[in-house]
């Protein structure tokens, strides 16, 4: 049996592996805070001491961390995966990162004669618990094709979007119009309640009309009722714009709304908002 290795149990990473313990997999996880590993201990998992030990340990190693920090740490720290993995084995990076940062870990894995994949993941908590994550894969195509029963579990799509930087970049694009319309739609009900109207009045209008998306649904209610349960991160967003940005810059395109949006999380985080969801990006407005 194919064995499987999953870094990093946060929000994300913790359903995700549940998924593939859940599906009969043999999987190997670790976290920084090692407490996080228990529940998926008693899935069935195996806890692995470190990266390295997970990376030596197994055929395909899954992370899901932070950001690019984060997934530098995780690869070419003391003990990180760099040091442990095999020729021949895979390490599939599904973590929000800049496309420069995927590709400096790709070219080092590539280096121990082991295979790399980006599969960054566009879908939230709900998603990730329930597999229904859209995958966005570049890298080794071998690794895609081994790892598709595993993304199988994961997620309700996946895609090969070409060489390394690939996937990476469709995220941070996805994320432009993610982080946009999160802090468009707070800004229109602050300014309609501000006007004598009832939010829910305003999110119905909205359910009504061309404008109508999930997001909205499950997002407006949550800024009425001053809901800030985490299913996405802030800071998390924040950097994800800020990633957008630099591309932006890097390809000398022009990012106006993107620069103005980013302003606002910018300073949610600075009042204090950064765990809590992106839903909180009102309350700085
Ligand atoms: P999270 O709950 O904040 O978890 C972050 C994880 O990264 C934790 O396991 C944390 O370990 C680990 N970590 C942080 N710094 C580290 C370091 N230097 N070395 C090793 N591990 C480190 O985040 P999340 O919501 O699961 O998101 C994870 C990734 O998925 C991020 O890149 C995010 O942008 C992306 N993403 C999130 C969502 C979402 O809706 N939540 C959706 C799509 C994509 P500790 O437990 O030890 O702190």
């Amino acid at each position: 049996m194919m064995r499987y290795g999953f870094l990093g149990l946060g929000i994300m990473g913790s359903r995700m592996a549940a998924r593939l313990l859940r599906a009969g997999f043999d999987v190997t996880v670790w976290n920084r805070d090692a407490g996080k590993c228990l529940p998926l201990v008693e899935l069935g998992a195996r806890q692995g001491a470190s990266p390295k030990e997970v990376a030596a340990a197994v055929d395909i190693a899954f992370a899901m961390v932070a950001g690019p920090q984060a997934s530098l740490d995780l690869c070419f720290g003391i003990d990180g995966v760099l040091a442990g993995i095999e020729p021949g084995n895979g390490y599939v990076d599904m973590s929000t990162v800049d496309p420069a940062t995927s590709r400096r870990i790709a070219e080092a894995v590539a280096a121990k004669g082991a295979r790399f994949l980006e599969a960054p993941v566009s879908g939230t908590k709900q998603p990730a618990a329930d597999g229904t994550l859209v995958i966005l894969a570049a890298g080794d195509r071998d690794l895609y094709d081994r790892s598709l029963p595993a993304f199988e579990q994961m997620g309700r799509l996946s895609l090969h979007l070409g060489e390394v930087g690939q996937g990476a970049k469709m995220k941070l694009v996805v994320n432009l119009v993610l982080g946009t319309m999160m802090e468009v739609l707070g800004e229109a009900l602050a300014l309609g309640e501000r006007c004598g109207l009832a939010g829910d009045q305003i999110l119905q209008v909205l359910a009504e009309g061309a404008m109508a998306n999930p997001m909205f649904r499950v997002k407006g209610p949550m800024v009425l009722a001053g809901d800030t349960t985490t299913s996405f991160p802030l800071k998390h967003m924040e950097k994800d714009l800020r990633l957008t940005l630099q591309l932006g810059r890097e390809l000398d395109q022009g990012l106006p709304v993107a620069e103005a949006v980013h302003a606002v999380f910018v300073k949610a985080l600075a009042e204090g908002y950064g765990d809590r969801d992106i839903a909180a990006v009102v309350r700085s407005l």
